[in-house]
């Protein structure tokens, strides 16, 4: 136990620095670390994910009693289209087997294919990057903003070559990519905008949904995400000539929804079961409010962590109107922290009870780009003049920056209450307190 008057140093120092709240008494950041052996911050779990109610298990229940499980003999799936699109003001929308395949649709809809380059952030989700690659073209990666954690949309046009064919703006986290300018440089330059929506159900720009504002929005329904069926996902688009693609792309290439049905395209099998159809329709009752939720205990959070020095969280461009808070996400500064590094600092909100990640690790340095790359594929269809360039300018420092700084809170965390979010700045406090004994143990 630090001695009392410790104790009192650091309440005064904290009034100085605007940081006392119930959470600065309530937690007690001069206890001991939870690392060091002290008691934890926190001992409950935050709120379980996904949720589950009595109408889910109703819902499912009727599809398995009707015999009607595929969307060629039943009706949820398109019901659920139909409500997905309206709750994001879009024209159309056509389900998929999940979020990888409704970007394979939407890149296929757009007949991006060997030889094409397609703009995207390394600060994203791999699945982002095999969609281009599975189409044999060029994912070409456009450095990040780490004040945003976005694509850095001041460094897309002079990625632009006469190859390029579209942009894929990626809303990580939930906040949305700065639209106005993707979009109005997608316009200028004749490129496509695919959204890479997959984080972001509901979040805004200027009052519009994110995933209706580029040509085609692509969602996914995984268990992590904050609709869910387990698996799943969406494409959405406001072009009557891209949606028929999309509905026959992920039916085989059939010239419909229903089958038997010409052959009309080429196409997969990605469709979405009437179970999940069925269980997505009662989740997304659950959506809007839980998204009130997510933006007001992180609106909340982010009023306190600000004042923590070292402690930056994800800034949301002027555009954004709502952000769906997929991740929690800020940069930690070591320095601010006696030098313990992030490892050291995502251990110390482990063992406070406060689990948090440090989030995604160079993509352009994993092992399936090269091996794309070296592929005979690739090797037949780029010069080696080409990949070697394209090799050679795998260097992001923005993405580096986020790589190395970035601390995650997932969704499920921001669905309890305040006083969970005093807990989350509560620990980081005292992490921060006695970051030099953690640093040195
Ligand atoms: C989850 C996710 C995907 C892929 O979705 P799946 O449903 O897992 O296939 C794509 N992009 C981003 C940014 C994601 O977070």
């Amino acid at each position: 136990m630090t001695p009392r008057c410790s104790r009192r140093a650091m309440l005064g120092a904290a009034t100085a620095l605007g940081w006392v709240g119930r959470s600065a008494r309530s937690a007690g950041s001069d206890a001991k670390p939870a690392v060091l052996g002290g008691e934890p911050v926190r001992r409950s779990a935050f709120p379980r994910w996904p949720i589950i109610g009595d109408e889910d298990v109703r819902a499912l229940v009727d599809v398995l009693k009707s015999g009607c499980w595929y969307r060629g003999n039943g009706d949820r799936v398109a019901r659920f289209e139909q409500q997905w699109a309206d709750r994001l003001g879009s024209r159309h929308c056509v389900a998929t087997a999940n979020g990888t395949s409704a970007l394979i649709t939407a890149l296929n809809a757009l007949e991006i294919g060997p030889g094409d380059e397609v703009i995207v952030p390394p600060y994203t989700f791999v699945a982002t990057i095999n969609a281009v690659i599975l189409q044999h073209a060029l994912p070409v990666f456009v450095d990040v903003d780490p004040e945003t954690f976005q694509i850095d949309a001041s460094k897309i046009e002079e990625a632009i070559t006469d190859r390029t064919r579209a942009i894929i703006p990626v809303h990580i986290g939930g906040a949305p990519a700065d639209l106005d300018a993707v979009l109005e440089i997608a316009r200028r330059r004749g490129l496509a905008v695919v959204e890479d929506a997959c984080q972001a159900p509901l979040a805004e720009w200027r009052g519009k949904k994110v995933g209706t504002l580029g040509d085609l929005g692509c969602f996914s329904f995984q268990a992590s995400k904050n609709l869910t069926s387990g698996e799943g996902g969406a494409v959405s688009t406001q072009d009557d000539r891209l949606y028929a693609e999309c509905l026959s792309f992920q039916n085989n290439g059939r010239s419909g929804p229903g089958m038997p049905g010409i052959f009309a395209r080429n196409g997969a099998n990605l469709r979405l079961t009437e179970f999940q159809g069925a269980l997505l329709a009662t989740q997304l009752a659950r959506l809007e409010p839980q998204s009130k939720t997510r933006e007001e205990n992180a609106a909340y959070l982010s009023e306190q962590l600000r004042r923590i020095p070292g402690i930056t969280p994800a800034r949301m461009y002027e555009g954004c109107t709502r952000n769906a808070y997929h991740l929690y996400m800020f940069r930690y500064d070591p320095d601010a922290f006696a030098g313990l590094p992030r490892s050291g600092f995502l251990k110390a909100m482990a063992a406070e009870g406060i689990p948090a990640s440090g989030g995604y690790a160079p993509l352009y340095r994993e092992p399936f780009l090269e091996r794309a790359l070296d592929s005979r594929a690739y090797r037949s269809i780029y010069s080696s003049a080409r990949l070697a360039s394209y090799r050679e300018r795998l260097e992001f420092p923005g993405n580096e920056r986020l790589c190395s700084e970035a601390v995650w809170l997932t969704q499920n965390m921001l669905l309890g209450s305040r006083a969970d979010m005093d807990e989350i700045a509560g620990a980081i406090r005292k992490i921060q307190e006695h970051a030099g004994a953690i640093a040195t143990a």
